[in-house]
């Protein structure tokens, strides 16, 4: 139809294209003479008119053609962009502002089984699955605030089912700004759902697993450890009787291996503590220096043992008292250092702490360096990862079960930290690991020392103690001059002859009886003239100190060197006092004996123990008797109830698990008596040593807990503060265990 119309036009526009200038010209020439007044205008005139209508006529037609080249040019767009969308997997459909269909794709028709007239003029959409539904077909809920686009799913029944679609809804408006129409595309999504489905319930089923995994591990070391009690107290008990040299050697094989059984139990347990995501922190306040002194000098015995060093060093900066997990803190410590120890056979080992950044809460770096077998690339990559050891040789060599890393990490993680390491083969490892904690007291810089002063020589054969004792003078504000070697250290003093040292450290090696130089020699450099002449040395070495005093010491310090021990030290306020400055910390915390005389007799304090299991009972009988407790012993809750209606105890041993009534039921109902034997304090007695257990034990009113298998020390230790003082402190002591 239109077609016609562009051809009649431009037909028509041709005829007067050329019709019109013809007639105007016939007309004027079949009157030649009208008035010859008017001749000579009338031809001039004629001219004109006929320029002017034959251009009009010409433009008219341009014009024309013009319109129906685009006209073309729009219709064959138009088929293109119907071809696009309908060729598209996509649905689309157009509505009015009220509703009513305007528009919609052969693909929308096919899915739907609909023809595009028909729907056309109706308020129809697909069906929608209403339980799965966000959001109606259709309906701009973006077109009044404006927005542009408004994405939402809908799940819709197509002729194949069932299937998600994702919506896009565009408003088209008029030049007003008016809604005219809502776009709607669809686009089927149902196997990208599908994927998600899956993905989330494979997920679902992992954590499962995992969390029955850990339960399980939890459960298993748990029961492990009830026998595991018998067969340790068992043994410490044989290894108290007469026995043959040959017995004794059984008998201490047997509680070695049960040692290490139940710190491979312990781990496990831990671990999968972790893992099933029972680890709640601790927020106590505590001190940095003496949280990292206390470590390396729990293990000084037995890096001195194998003639290895050890020290630690806080750097400047680093905040005195701080808040967070200590345990945990010292847990992942212990681990790292006993590492390093176990891996190291020469050189030593160093803890340093520094200050990595923020004010509260501060990040504090944790490295533990050692001179050890170092960790080969390839084993370097999953280091961390639980059961992994360096190589299947470290595995046979020194033992271990490869969890320790695996649970220092997840512990560092916890606090928000990351743990990682450096190491170079053959030359050491060093480990490091951030923590985030916040300050309670400050980093209080020490106060600076007069400019004479200031000069500190530092002295030693190893590579590890010479830093790390430059690094503790620096972090007192003095200014250390540090040296690995006696030579090193001689060869400078004689370069520089103007120096003055105020004090010179000396660390004698370990194992050596003496220094290699002569002290008298040292004092004829003239740097070393003034200076104070400290020794440092090994506790095993304190007993020649009367030689090193006699030989021109003047004072001495105990390795590990306590920060504050050394800041006393080499304060010019204070006198060098022979010893003076060491005294306070030269004990070093050693394995206390199976069963210690400090804890003392019982002179007959009675001793109420209900406990189901007889290997465990007799062991208990046994330690208890020995040290001059009178034992009762029931065999559940029921018994143990009436024995207190009865007899007048002075302490409870529960067990928490029994027939009948267990420990807990048996608590409650003594706490509930009349009289003084509500009032008798009831120690918890279990292999159970989830937190939740401690809370369960504390709100039946039981006073203290005690995991098993309990070491003797540790139980007379506790009966001793309980009938000492009933209102002591917490059993947070025995507790820890
Ligand atoms: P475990 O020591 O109980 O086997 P860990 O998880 O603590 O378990 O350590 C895993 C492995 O990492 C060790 O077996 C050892 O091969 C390697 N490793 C850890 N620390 C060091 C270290 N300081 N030097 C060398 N190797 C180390």
């Amino acid at each position: 139809m239109g077609d016609m119309g562009v051809h009649f036009r431009i037909i028509a526009s041709f005829f007067l294209a050329i019709a019109i200038p013809a007639t105007v010209v016939l007309q004027f020439n079949s009157a030649p003479v009208q008035s010859e007044l008017l001749n000579a205008p009338t031809s001039n005139i004629q001219t004109w008119l006929l320029l002017f209508v034959s251009s009009l006529a010409i433009g008219l037609a341009i014009g024309w053609w013009r319109e129906r080249q685009l006209a073309e040019a729009l219709r064959q767009n138009e088929s293109r962009l119907q071809g696009l969308i309908d060729s598209q997997g996509d649905i689309i459909m157009r509505k009015s502002a009220d509703g009513v269909v305007s528009f919609v794709n052969e693909a929308f028709c096919n899915l739907f089984e609909l023809e595009a007239d028909k729907v056309k003029g109706t308020n129809y959409h697909p069906p929608v699955d209403m339980t799965a539904a966000r959001g109606m077909i259709g309906t701009f809920s973006g077109a009044e605030t404006g927005t542009f686009r408004v994405r939402y799913e809908q799940r819709l029944e197509t002729r194949d089912g069932w299937r998600w679609f994702l919506w896009d809804d565009y408003p088209v408006r008029d030049p007003e700004g008016v809604l005219v129409e809502v776009q709607s595309v669809g686009r089927d999504i149902t196997d990208r759902k599908q994927i998600e489905t899956d993905l989330s319930s494979a997920r679902d089923a992992a954590e499962r697993a995992n969390r029955s995994k850990s339960a399980f591990l939890a459960t298993m070391s748990h029961e492990i450890r009830t026998p595991m009690n018998g067969i340790l107290g068992m043994a410490m008990l044989l290894r108290d009787t007469e026995l043959t040299d040959e017995q004794r050697t059984y008998a201490d094989a047997v509680q070695e291996s049960g040692d290490a059984l139940l710190s491979l139990i312990n781990d496990i347990l831990d671990y999968s503590k972790i893992e099933s995501g029972k680890v709640e922190l601790e927020a106590d306040e505590f001190e940095i220096r003496n949280a990292v002194e206390s470590v390396t000098e729990l293990l000084t015995p037995q890096a001195h043992e194998k003639g290895v060093q050890i020290v630690a060093v806080v750097r400047q900066g680093v905040p005195e008292r701080v808040k967070g997990d200590k345990g945990r803190l010292r847990q992942v410590l212990l681990n790292l250092v006993g590492n390093a120890l176990k891996f190291t056979e020469e050189g030593g080992v160093a803890v340093r702490v520094s200050l990595q950044g923020g004010l509260n809460p501060v990040t504090l770096k944790f490295e533990v360096i050692d001179t050890g077998i170092g960790i080969s690339d390839g084993a370097r990559a999953n280091i961390f990862e639980e059961f992994s050891q360096g190589d299947d040789t470290t595995a046979r060599k020194f033992g271990g079960t490869g969890l320790g890393l695996a649970i220092s990490k997840r512990i560092i993680e916890a606090m928000g930290g990351e743990i990682g390491l450096e190491t170079t083969d053959g030359a050491g490892s060093t480990f490091w690991f951030t923590v985030q904690l916040e300050t309670v007291v400050p980093a209080q810089l020490p106060a600076l020392p007069a400019p004479g002063e200031a000069d500190i020589l530092v002295v030693s054969d190893s590579h590890i103690i010479a830093p790390a004792l430059g690094e503790q003078v620096e972090a007192a504000s003095y200014r250390p001059q540090a040296h690995a070697s006696l030579g090193a250290a001689l060869a400078a003093l004689e370069r520089a002859p103007d120096v003055r040292f105020a004090v010179m450290l000396y660390d004698l090696p370990l194992g050596a009886d003496d220094p290699d130089v002569p002290v008298e020699m040292l004092a004829d450099f003239p740097a070393l003239a003034d200076a104070r002449k400290v020794i440092v040395v090994a506790p095993e070495q304190r007993k020649r100190l009367d030689h090193f005093l006699a030989s021109g010491f003047d004072a001495f310090l105990v390795k590990p060197v306590r920060q504050a021990t050394l800041q006393r030290l080499l304060n010019p306020g204070v006198d060098a006092e022979w010893g003076s400055a060491s005294a306070a910390h030269t004990s070093t915390p050693r394995r206390a004996p199976a069963i210690s005389a400090s804890n003392g007799n019982a002179s007959g304090a009675r001793v109420l123990l209900a406990e189901d299991n007889d290997i465990n009972a007799m062991l208990a009988t046994a330690i208890l008797t020995k040290h001059g407790y009178k034992v009762h012993r029931v065999v559940n809750g029921r018994e143990a109830i009436e024995a207190m209606i009865q007899i007048t105890f002075d302490v409870v041993l529960m067990d928490m698990q029994m027939p009948e009534v267990d420990g807990l039921q048996a608590t409650v109902k003594i706490r509930a008596l009349e009289g003084p034997a509500r009032n008798v304090p009831i120690v918890a007695l279990t292999a159970n040593v989830m937190d939740e257990d401690r809370d369960a034990c504390r709100n039946a009113g039981m006073s203290e807990f005690l995991p098993k298998p309990f070491v003797a020390d540790e139980l007379l230790a506790m009966l001793n503060r309980i009938l000492k003082s009933g209102d002591e402190d917490d059993g947070s002591a025995a507790a820890s265990a």
